[in-house]
């Protein structure tokens, strides 16, 4: 053999090494079910109306399917594997007529025994960035080629089966070290700032110094005002406004952030109660409040809402509660039970930052959301790219697909506004339409007839 290709086959060697390396560290061999997969190579099946759908991982000699949706076989020979021609193309593979693709000898009998005549899939990558496993999607019948927004989005549905790989290793690590990166990242924090202590929480609750502010959600297409979101603030003697980025974590760490939390959620009661005395109308609004992880591990949260609902005389309609996928993680099963108990009592919850940690489909799956809120990163470089657009876009689609509707947050320009109504998402918040802002200049807003809000493209024309 000559030298060149002995050392190609020796670099190919030393990448499957490291591969097979990257697959045993994640763990997903011969692992029993997990609904999390069967949702995702669902959603594939839905989305792209395949007859079939799986995914698979491949270690030295077979293809092994982790999740199979209307398909039987459990295990396939990985020599001359759709997985094969994946890997060596380092990408996705669209096949849309198997008879007439180069390799159709060793395909058709492999696919005339599933009864498929295309097919197409994407890679599933390590965090490293290694090809470990395979969605892929059958058509009974020959297709027209995907077209590169299909395209797009079968490689981010491929994209939730790696954040699924990286949940797994996560809860791996909750599992061993109880305190885990988010919890240690705040120690460090408090550890080199030092500020605030929980006394100075303590005594900054007692004195009245957090205020709330209030952010508009909005209709897209109307630009009504339909929500607004809680935001707490510090009016600090010294410090001025302090943004809860600084005193949130710290309020967690300490504990503080029950009582802050209890303050947060009584005070938005009694407010939404005074915008409806102010104008019966305002009863359809929905006020949401933040969540955080140790406020999940109360027993009796939703009791605590019940009260704080009747004592304010408002209905469980106006109130919203939004919590992050990672602060529910921690403590899985107390928060189901948690969030169970706030859905019988007829609150809304809201996913928060959606697409910044995990992403599980199983979570969405299982946990009762009604809302999903896009993160502001994706909606901020939603313009950048055929990428990013598509990302939020399939955000769009399986919120679509799970029943639940979407606030895109942190919307900014014009052409955010533009291109998320494009592609039928139908609630927003940003500074595009408002900051967050005092009670009294919320109000203000509120008394806009119909509660609509100005359109920023006319105002952006008229100051042109
Ligand atoms: P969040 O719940 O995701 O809130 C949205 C954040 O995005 C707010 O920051 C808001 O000011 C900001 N935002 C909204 N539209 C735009 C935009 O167009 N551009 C940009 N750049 N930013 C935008 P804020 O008020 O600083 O709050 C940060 C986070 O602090 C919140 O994120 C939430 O996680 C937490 N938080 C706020 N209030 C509370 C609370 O009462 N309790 C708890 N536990 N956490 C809270
Ligand atoms: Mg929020
Ligand atoms: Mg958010």
């Amino acid at each position: 053999m000559p030298l060149a290709e002995l050392e190609i086959n020796a670099a190919d060697q030393q990448q499957e090494d490291a591969r097979l390396a990257a697959l045993i560290s994640a763990g997903i061999l011969d692992t029993p079910p997990e609904p999390a997969y069967d949702a995702i190579t669902r959603l594939a099946a839905e989305y792209f109306q395949a007859d079939s759908a799986a995914i698979a991982f491949a270690d030295e000699s077979r293809v092994w399917m982790k999740s199979c949706w209307r398909q039987m076989v459990r295990e396939l020979p990985r020599k001359d594997s759709i997985f094969d021609m994946m890997l060596a193309q380092d990408g996705p593979v669209v096949v849309s007529d198997v008879t007439r693709h180069p390799q159709s000898d060793t395909l058709i009998p492999r696919l005339k025994l599933l009864g498929m005549a295309s097919f197409a899939c994407a890679p599933v990558h390590s965090a490293e960035g290694m090809i470990l496993g395979i969605l892929i999607i059958f058509h009974r019948k020959s297709r027209q080629n995907m077209s590169p927004d299909e395209l797009l989005t079968l490689q981010s549905l491929a994209g939730m089966v790696s954040n699924q790989l990286e949940l797994r290793t996560l809860r791996k690590s909750f599992n061993e070290n109880r305190k885990g990166p988010r919890r240690a990242f705040h120690a460090a924090e408090i550890a080199c700032k030092g500020w605030p202590s929980k006394s100075d929480l303590h005594q900054a609750l007692e004195q009245k110094q957090f205020v709330l502010y209030y952010q508009p959600e909005i209709e897209l297409a109307t630009r009504r005002i339909i929500g607004l979101e809680a935001l707490i603030r510090w009016v600090h003697p010294e410090r001025g406004l302090v943004p809860p980025s600084e005193f949130i974590p710290p309020a967690e760490e300490s504990g503080m952030i029950l009582p802050i939390g209890d303050w947060v959620l009584a005070e938005a009661c009694s407010q939404i109660q005074k915008w409806c005395v102010e104008d019966i109308s305002h009863v359809s609004l929905r006020v949401g409040v933040n969540l955080s992880a140790r406020q999940f591990s109360r027993e009796g949260l939703a009791d605590h809402v019940e009260a704080l609902l009747v004592q304010a005389g408002i209905s469980s309609r106006q109130l919203g509660l939004e919590m992050t996928e990672s602060s529910l993680i921690p403590n899985i099963h107390t928060a189901l039970g948690v969030l169970g108990s706030l859905r019988r009592l007829g609150v809304s919850l809201l996913m928060d930052d959606f697409g910044t940690g995990y992403s599980s489909l199983n979570n969405l799956h299982s946990f009762p959301f009604d809302v999903l809120k896009v993160d502001r990163s994706f909606v901020s470089r939603m313009s950048e790219g055929d990428q990013p657009l598509q990302i939020v876009r399939t955000i769009v689609e399986l919120a679509r697909v799970l029943g639940m509707s979407v606030v895109a947050e942190g919307i900014e320009t014009i052409e955010q506004y533009r291109l998320l109504r494009q592609m039928g998402c139908r609630y927003g918040q940003g500074f595009l339409f408002a900051r967050p802002m005092t009670v009294e200049a919320v109000s203000k807003l509120l008394r806009l007839p119909d509660r609509i809000l100005p359109d920023p493209e006319a105002v952006e024309l008229a100051c042109a």
